[in-house]
Parts: structure tokens; C-alpha cells; sequence
């Protein structure tokens, strides 16, 4: 039986924060602990959108691939899907999305997973360029990052919420990215405004944390608190 009650987040935004870009997990056995989430691969390379048991990767060039199961990723959230709220969402944006949603299902100090199946006005993401070690930070690395748009696009939008004192391990707040269903425009969504969309939220008591305990670079890393979440509030928002 899969496991509905959790989020598996396999290592931490803050392990990227530094640079610790190498892959640690297989895409095979992530999506063993889930069907759905988002990441990013081996090397910062793109972003990562897994949407009903198969993980895809949004390229800097624009191009969108499904992931083969040895491929890694340094950093991703995944969980199986079972939404607790089901509701039909029409005409707003992106701020207001957050804070309707935020107030409407008391989301403030809760870990949820964020799903909208629907048609958007517009789309904008973002994807993080292909990174080859010696590696930059993240704040570095993600200093100039190709964007994509679209106008009246099908497609599906996923991430997750988390409480803000969990700013470090996760991203606190939103953390959401977007496929098209034609697999033409994906990414890390900096922006959206939904046209007529279906919002499905799954909230969550328990979060589990797997860290990659046999990579050198990570056991050796001192991590600096401040550091973390200034790099997050300026590379993931
Ligand atoms: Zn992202």
C-alpha cells in the first residue's frame, strides 16, 4: 500500500544553497516513495515535474523529456496522491491564489501538496541552467535563467506548501512548478493567472527527510543558516 499521509523529500533546498548539485537519488527509487512532486536533476540541470507516476525534466533550451530511472537528482519532493480538497477555481492570480488558499484551507503552519489542473491565462516560468563542477552557489548559478511563457495554456500545476519555519530544509511557503499538457512549456512557475482550473490540495502531519548520508561533499559542508534563506529568497521565489 503506498503511503498517502507523507511528504518524502529526498535531501534539502539548503544542501543547493552552497552548491551540492550532485545527484543522490535515483529518479527509480524516488518514485518508489511517490507519484507526484518536484525537484531538480543531477548538476541543477532544469526542473523537474512529476505528475502521475512519471518524472519529467523542463531543459534550458525550453525542450521537455521524461527522465529514465538511473538518472539522479540532488534535490526532490514527492508524495502519492490523494487530495483531501477537491474545488473548482476561476479567474485570479497567482498572489491572490496563495493567500485565498493559505486563509481558505488553513495551510499557515501545515504541509501540503498543491495540484491545479485547468486552463491559464498565462504562464511564466523559469529553468535553472545546467551547472559542471567545480560548482557555483545557487544564488551564482541561477543568476541568469532562461524564462518561458505561454497565453491560454492546458496544463497542470504542481508543488508544495510548507510552514515557514521549515525555510532551509524545504522552501517555506509555495514551492510550485508547471507542465503544459502538450509538454511544450514547463518550469519552475514564477507567475500564473488560472482562466478556469480545478484545485486539488493534500494536507500532511508527517514530512520525512532523507539526507545523502554517503556524499562526501555533504557531510563535509557547514551549513550557515542566514546564508540558506537569503540564497532561497532570491533563487526559488
Ligand atoms: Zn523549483
Amino acid at each position: 500500500m503506498a503511503a498517502t499521509d507523507k511528504i518524502f523529500q529526498h535531501g534539502t533546498l539548503g544542501l543547493l544553497v552552497p552548491g551540492l548539485f550532485d545527484g543522490t537519488i535515483t529518479a527509480g527509487e524516488l518514485l518508489t516513495h511517490g507519484d507526484t512532486g518536484i525537484g531538480t536533476l543531477d548538476g541543477l540541470n532544469g526542473e523537474v515535474i512529476i505528475i502521475n507516476g512519471h518524472a519529467y525534466q523542463a531543459r534550458e533550451d525550453g525542450q521537455v523529456r521524461e527522465i529514465a530511472a538511473d538518472e539522479t537528482l540532488p534535490f526532490a519532493s514527492v508524495h502519492f496522491e490523494k487530495p483531501d480538497i477537491s474545488a473548482p477555481i476561476e479567474a485570479t492570480n497567482q498572489a491572490d491564489f496563495e493567500t485565498q488558499v493559505v486563509r481558505d484551507y488553513r495551510l499557515r503552519n501545515v504541509f501540503a501538496a498543491i495540484r491545479i489542473d485547468g486552463t491559464f491565462k498565462t504562464i511564466k516560468t523559469r529553468v535553472a541552467p545546467r551547472q559542471q563542477p567545480p560548482y557555483k552557489t545557487l544564488v551564482q548559478a541561477t543568476a541568469t535563467q532562461p524564462e518561458f511563457s505561454g497565453e491560454h495554456v492546458q496544463g497542470t500545476i504542481v508543488g508544495y506548501y510548507a510552514p515557514q519555519l521549515f525555510q532551509g530544509a524545504t522552501v517555506g511557503g509555495f514551492h510550485l512548478h508547471f507542465l503544459s499538457q502538450d509538454h511544450q512549456l514547463g518550469g519552475h512557475l514564477l507567475g500564473f493567472e488560472i482562466e478556469q482550473a480545478e484545485l486539488k490540495i493534500q494536507h500532511f502531519a508527517d514530512f520525512q527527510v532523507h539526507l545523502p548520508i554517503d556524499n562526501e561533499a555533504y557531510l563535509q559542508e557547514e551549513f550557515d543558516n542566514e546564508t540558506i534563506d537569503h540564497a532561497i529568497n532570491k533563487a526559488e521565489r
